[in-house]
């Protein structure tokens, strides 16, 4: 038992959430409890494209009917307010900095198509590109620049080393940087930090001492650790739940209404039940 533990729910308000959050948030939870821990709710609405403040309302409300519960969020007081993403900038462009000093940073004035065209990725083509790294712009051309917007920034990977972890579920974990992963965005032209760099930090600064997520995520976590490393913090642990799929073995997307939580309640169906349906229980017999 730690009576330290810290756990968080971050959903991202890009749509209604579906049974697959709430068994996600639901283990948070039930891990929380069973270390005697917290759990804080963040609410990670950066990309302003795509988020919308009636889907952030939403996830509180269908998570709180759903029998989800948390100790700090945005709905209570905490030491760690603001709890929503969009309200942290300061504390990302402080960070943003730290990395630029460093060098370990670089703008990227690439496209996604002319990443994804380069020779090194004719070969990956189910796994993500690779920046390729003659590509990279020398550490001195940008040491005038002094505000991350108006680029995509990268994070410069080590050349291949070996991240290892051992998840709390699926046990040791390992990736190559490099050939696992390339270097990945740290800021986003438009204004806003990645979702790498705006995690690392918030759950550095909220004391987060272990991660529930969807095993989606689970090449993210070695980038994290190396973030991680960068800033000199102390990592979280990591769970990386099961996905919930639909009958046809599909992960469910927010795009598709018939597993979200708020079709789910209008339908009839109590959170108890589905907490019993077979969607519910499919991969999770070794996790609750
Ligand atoms: N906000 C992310 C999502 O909804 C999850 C981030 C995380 O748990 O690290 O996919």
């Amino acid at each position: 038992m730690d009576p330290k533990y810290r756990g968080r729910v971050a959903p991202s308000p890009t749509g209604f959430l579906h049974l697959g959050h709430a068994r996600t948030f639901w283990i948070a939870m039930k891990r929380a409890e069973a270390s005697c821990g917290s759990l804080i709710y963040r609410d990670e609405d950066l990309d302003f494209n795509r988020c919308k403040s009636e889907y952030s309302q939403a996830a509180l409300e269908d998570l709180k009917w759903f029998g989800c519960r948390w100790e700090e969020g945005p709905d209570k007081d905490g030491p760690y307010r603001p709890y929503k993403q969009s309200q942290r900038l300061d504390y990302y462009l402080k960070a943003w900095k730290c990395l630029k000093e460093k060098q370990l940073i670089y703008p990227c004035t690439k496209s996604r198509k002319e990443i994804q065209a380069a020779p090194i990725n004719k070969e990956r083509q189910e796994n993500e590109p690779i920046y390729p790294i003659n590509w990279r712009p020398d550490p001195e051309a940008s040491k005038d620049i002094l505000e991350p917007d108006g680029y995509n920034w990268r994070f410069r990977v080590p050349a291949k080393k070996k991240i290892n972890f051992t998840d709390q579920r699926l046990g040791p974990c390992e990736f190559l940087s490099d050939v696992d992963f390339g270097d990945f965005l740290i800021w986003r032209k438009e204004g806003v930090p990645s979702y790498e760099l705006s995690v690392v930090v918030d759950d550095a600064a909220m004391g987060i001492t272990e991660v529930v997520r969807g095993e989606d995520l689970l090449v993210s976590t070695a980038r994290q650790l190396l973030l991680n490393e960068a800033f000199g913090f102390t990592p979280p642990n990591f769970y990386h739940a099961p996905l919930v799929v639909n009958e046809e073995g599909a992960r469910l997307a927010k795009t598709v209404r018939s597993m979200s939580l708020r079709e789910l309640k209008e339908k009839g169906h109590s959170p108890e039940d589905l907490r019993k349906s077979q969607a519910w229980c499919l991969g999770i017999e070794d996790t609750l």
